[in-house]
């Protein structure tokens, strides 16, 4: 859609709070931060993470990263994208993690009935057909989660720029039992 084409997003012209509409999503999450924003306190943290950890994951709803292991606020980098996988982004955002906030390790986790094991590189040549342009990233799709874990892996040791990579493991979750499965490199 051409910006021309877009409304105008004036403070107080939201559909939710001043119109006569229902309230959108957007209406409720800033809503709830009122809330959060009135309980909240200032912990005072750094903004390197306690536990010196980067987790990388897929942006799938059901994978509460923070629940699923344990975390608390201020301890790990979470990065996520579309399968949790490796891209030069998320290489991008664990170097700055490590060079610049002083991360060490690195967890990986993939999960069971991912989006992306229905998807191939088509998915790229459909949009192409659609728009006119072809998109410069590759889609990442992928049919064997294991694997997928294991190139994931494969690439954060491998990269260059990450100064340490002698701590990458790589999981999957379970969105039925809420289990992590180890993923073996070598195997
Ligand atoms: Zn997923």
């Amino acid at each position: 859609m051409p910006i021309s084409a877009s409304p105008s997003h004036t403070p107080g012209s939201g559909q939710g709070r001043t119109g006569t509409s229902e309230p959108t999503v957007t209406d409720r999450l800033v809503e709830a931060n009122d809330r959060y924003a009135a309980a909240f306190t200032d912990p005072g943290m750094d903004a390197r993470p306690v536990l010196k950890v980067a987790v990388v994951a897929c942006m799938d709803a059901r994978l509460d990263l923070h629940a699923a292991l344990g975390l608390e606020l201020g301890d790990c980098h979470t990065i996520r994208n579309a399968g949790g996988v490796v891209t030069d982004d998320i290489i991008r955002s664990l170097t700055i993690s490590q060079r610049a906030l002083g991360t060490r390790s690195v967890v990986l986790i993939h999960h069971t009935g991912c989006g992306l094991l229905d998807l191939t590189e088509d998915f790229r040549h459909e949009i192409e057909a659609e728009v006119g342009q072809r998109p410069a990233w590759a889609v990442e799709a992928f049919k064997d989660l294991d694997q997928d874990v294991r190139q994931s892996m494969q690439r954060v040791r491998t990269s260059p720029f990450l100064p340490h990579r002698d701590d990458v493991r790589g999981f999957v979750f379970d969105v039925t039992t809420g289990l992590l499965r180890e993923i073996d490199p070598s195997s």
